[in-house]
């Protein structure tokens, strides 16, 4: 597969734009796909792609998304905050839309300059599974994947790499 090339998301959304009438078909013929076969076709990519790609490079998912943040994650890192879980809650998140709790303003407020995680050992479980393309039943996050696309350089080749071996 070709080499990963951090992108913008601004460059990012520009290419998914123009080739959205493809990505669409090929994401239809993705939900045909079985489970087992969908799987395994995004986990050998997975690991190919971050073979030699450093997210300190990029930290675009940082950046401009928050991730979900659950209960067990605000008791985490107000314990490692060395604050009250109400006090984490108040100063640092907001419900959004679909009535998750998430970071109030992204960059996120754990981000360093240098783009490491200040809370790097107690971050949430979703930046732990970001960009989730190896995750088990790819099935169910394929519209996720496909936005994702927008955001993270990664996922965007991983999916040309799919146009590639499906079309
Ligand atoms: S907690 Fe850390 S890994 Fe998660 S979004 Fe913030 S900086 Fe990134
Ligand atoms: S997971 Fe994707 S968006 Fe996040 S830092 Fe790595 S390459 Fe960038």
């Amino acid at each position: 597969m070709e080499k990963v090339e951090y992108k913008t998301p601004e460059e990012l959304k520009e290419l998914v734009a123009q080739d959205k009438k493809t990505l669409n078909n090929l994401f239809e013929k993705l939900k045909k796909t079985s489970s087992k076969q969908l799987d395994m076709l995004f986990h050998t990519l997975h690991e190919e792609a971050f073979i030699d790609f450093d997210c300190l490079s990029c930290a675009n998912c940082c950046s401009y998304i928050s991730p979900i943040i659950t209960e067990k994650d605000i008791d985490r890192l107000a314990r490692k905050l060395k604050v009250k879980p109400a006090r984490f809650i108040a100063g640092y998140l907001k419900t959004d839309k679909d009535n998750d709790l998430v970071f109030k303003h992204p960059p996120c407020p754990f981000l360093l300059p240098d783009n490491y995680c200040m809370v790097y050992e107690s971050r949430p479980k979703a930046c732990r599974g970001y960009p989730h393309t190896n995750r088990r039943r790819m099935h169910q996050i394929l519209q996720i994947t496909l936005k994702n696309c927008e955001i993270c350089p990664v996922v965007y080749t991983i999916v040309q790499e799919l146009k590639k071996q499906i079309n």
